[in-house]
C-alpha cells in the first residue's frame, strides 16, 4: 500500500501555530527592557500579527522600527527575537507535558551559545520539573544559575542574560532509556542525557 501524496506526516509548519500565537499575545515585554506601557502595546501587537501571517523576526525588526522612531533595530531585535522564542517554548512545554512524561533541553551547539546553556545540552528530566540552569560568565560578568521550566522561562524571574535572544528549545522525549545520568546532587536535578 502506498502513502497518498497529501498525506502530512509529523508537524506541520504551514499552519500558524495558533497555540504559541495565543501565548505571544500574553508576553510582557517588559521584562526585557524598559518600555512604557503604550510602547510594549504597540509593539506587541506589530510582533503578533507578523508572526500571525507566518513573517519571520527580520520583517518584525523592519515593521517595528518603521512605524516606532524611539525603538532602535536592536532593541526591536532583541523585543522579537525573545518574546517569540519564549512562546513558542512555552506552547512546546504545555503540549509535551500532556502527552510525554519527560522533556529535553535542545541547544544550538554553536560558538554562540552561552556556557550555561551548553552545559544544558540535551539534558532530560520529567516534564514538570524545572530545569537547573547553571551560572556563567560572560565578559566580566557572572549570570547567576536559574531556574527554568522551558528556555526563555521567566516564571522564576532568572538574569536577564539567561534569556535575552536565547535559541534553545524543548522537545519531548518518552523515556530515559538510552541516556546516562549525570549529577543528582542534592537539590539538583537528576539528569539524563542522551550519549
Ligand atoms: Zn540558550
Amino acid at each position: 500500500m502506498t502513502t497518498p501524496p497529501d498525506v502530512q506526516v509529523g508537524v506541520s509548519f504551514n499552519k500558524p501555530d495558533t497555540l504559541a500565537i495565543d501565548i505571544l499575545s500574553k508576553v510582557t515585554l517588559s521584562d526585557f527592557m524598559d518600555l512604557t506601557e503604550d510602547l510594549e502595546k504597540r509593539i506587541l501587537k506589530i510582533i503578533v500579527e507578523d508572526d500571525r501571517r507566518g513573517l519571520g523576526i527580520a520583517r518584525m525588526v523592519k515593521d517595528i522600527t518603521d512605524q516606532i522612531n524611539s525603538v532602535d533595530s536592536d532593541q526591536a531585535e532583541i523585543l522579537s527575537r525573545t518574546a517569540v522564542h519564549q512562546a513558542y517554548n512555552r506552547a512546546a512545554w504545555e503540549r509535551i507535558e500532556k502527552y510525554a512524561p519527560f522533556k529535553i533541553w535542545i541547544d544550538t551547539g554553536d560558538d554562540r551559545e552561552r556556557p550555561g546553556h551548553l552545559k544544558m545540552h540535551h539534558v532530560i528530566i520529567p516534564a514538570e520539573e524545572p530545569f537547573d540552569v547553571p551560572a556563567f560568565t560572560s565578559g566580566d560578568r557572572v549570570i547567576p544559575a536559574c531556574r527554568m521550566q522551558y528556555p526563555g522561562d521567566m516564571t522564576y524571574k532568572p538574569d536577564l542574560g539567561q534569556v535575552i535572544c536565547c535559541r534553545c528549545t524543548l522537545g519531548p522525549k518518552f523515556t530515559r532509556s538510552g541516556g546516562k545520568m549525570t549529577g543528582g546532587k542534592k537539590g539538583k536535578n537528576q539528569v539524563f542525557r542522551d550519549l
